[in-house]
């Protein structure tokens, strides 16, 4: 749904607009006390409160910080369950090997669409409440036709981003033929999925899919038309990054062990600007989430790799959907600077969509903004776990 008529939001303190040489300069490109004109649910103008044009409706400010809305650029939403009991154990002491995503397989295949349809619609929702206006969704818990169609056809009532993740394991009855199970990701099951999705993606990694049935998997989404997406090294060393590299992949996603030739792979693939560049997303609610190291993001963004931030929303390793909780682990625990990991979450996250309408706000770009109960974006890392979001506006409306 989209606005109609006018809206001003006036009287902000500190406007981030992601747009480069912009306000006081700097990828943020900063406004301080601002204002920015919607119509027709995209930005219209922006520029100095005092200069402000008329508008048929306001929203005042009050001198905090406004925002793009984030964009989550990998989520894992569709789903039944839950896997508390696993967290728990893992707490515990017992070590994360992927192995539980079949214990949300077979709760997804046995559930109705309302509840998977339920369950996507209250996490986008929650999602939603946090700041986060764009949400990328995958499947990959159906596994069957079937039911990796039905996961395609739900989340494209959620999100313009799906992504066909028929490749995220062997489902058990595949176990001991995986050529099998590739075979038919390649064929029956890409020509049900391929109508309701946008992106394909292949967990690659030990346990999961080895580098020749991952680059013969996203050959084939590609070939179908499907742009490139890899979960790639997060549990260990391995080719994915590469893989994702070669295959001219939109992103590569946890990087959390890379070499240095990963590294230089990926800044050659093009700068933070570059439309074609392959971008490293880092997941941090991961490795928050199984106790494990965090990806050395200053070591990324140092090399002129683009980065971005995601949430990796899922039922087993990181059931967040709170960008401001991985903004807050990306300063802490990546070395990331407040401004970075908010560029990341932002900007990086529609740069790994390849999107140009979201995660800035410039004319033209969609009216996807967050007011901040706070003078500056410093606070969302600075107040780690307080809701500050005040007000979200989704192609202009306010929420
Ligand atoms: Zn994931």
């Amino acid at each position: 749904m989209r606005s109609s008529g006018s809206l001003l939001v006036d009287n902000i303190g500190e406007l981030v607009t992601n747009a480069p040489g912009e306000g006081e300069g700097g990828p943020l490109g900063v406004h301080r006390d601002a204002a920015l004109l919607v119509e027709d649910g995209l930005v219209a103008w922006v520029g100095p409160a005092r200069g402000a044009p008329a508008a048929d409706r306001r929203v005042d400010a009050a001198g905090a910080a406004v925002l793009p809305g984030f964009v989550d650029s990998h989520a894992h939403l569709v789903f039944a369950g839950d896997r508390a009991a696993e967290f728990a154990a893992r707490m515990a002491g017992e070590p994360y090997t992927g192995g539980g995503i079949r214990t949300t397989v077979g709760a997804t295949r046995a559930a109705p669409d309302s509840e998977l349809r339920g369950n996507v619609r209250r996490l986008r929702d929650e999602a939603l409440r946090q700041g986060t206006t764009t949400i990328e969704i995958k499947s990959g818990y159906g596994l069957t036709v079937a039911d990796e169609a039905r996961s395609l056809r739900i989340a494209a009532e959620f999100s313009e981003d799906t992504t066909f993740l028929g490749a995220h394991v062997v489902p058990a009855e595949y176990a001991d033929r995986p050529d099998d199970y590739v075979g038919m990701v390649c064929g029956p099951m890409l020509a049900a999925a391929a109508p309701y999705a946008r992106w394909i993606d292949v967990f690659c990694e030990r346990g999961a899919f080895d580098v020749d049935h991952a680059r013969a998997i996203l050959a084939c989404g590609q070939a179908a038309g499907l742009g490139v997406r890899v979960h790639a090294n997060q549990l260990g060393p391995g080719p994915g990054v590469q893989l994702g590299v070669e295959l001219g992949a939109a992103s590569v996603d946890h990087c959390t062990h890379l070499s240095d030739a990963d590294i230089d792979a990926l800044a050659a693939t093009g700068t933070r600007d570059g439309a074609t560049s392959t971008v490293a997303t880092l997941l941090p609610g991961a490795e928050f989430s199984t106790r494990s190291p965090y990806p050395d993001a200053r070591r990324l963004v140092d090399a002129g790799v683009t980065v971005a931030l995601a949430t990796d929303c899922n039922p087993g390793s990181s059931y967040t959907s709170s960008m401001p909780f991985c903004i807050a682990l990306a300063v802490r625990e990546m070395r990331m600077t407040p401004a970075e990991a908010v560029w990341a979450a932002t900007a990086g996250g529609a740069l790994a969509l390849r999107r140009d309408d979201v995660g800035v706000l410039r004319p033209g770009a969609r009216a996807d903004l967050i007011v901040l109960d706070a003078p500056t974006h410093l606070h969302l890392a600075y107040r780690p776990g307080v809701p500050l979001i005040r007000q979200v506006l989704h192609n202009g409306v306010p929420q």
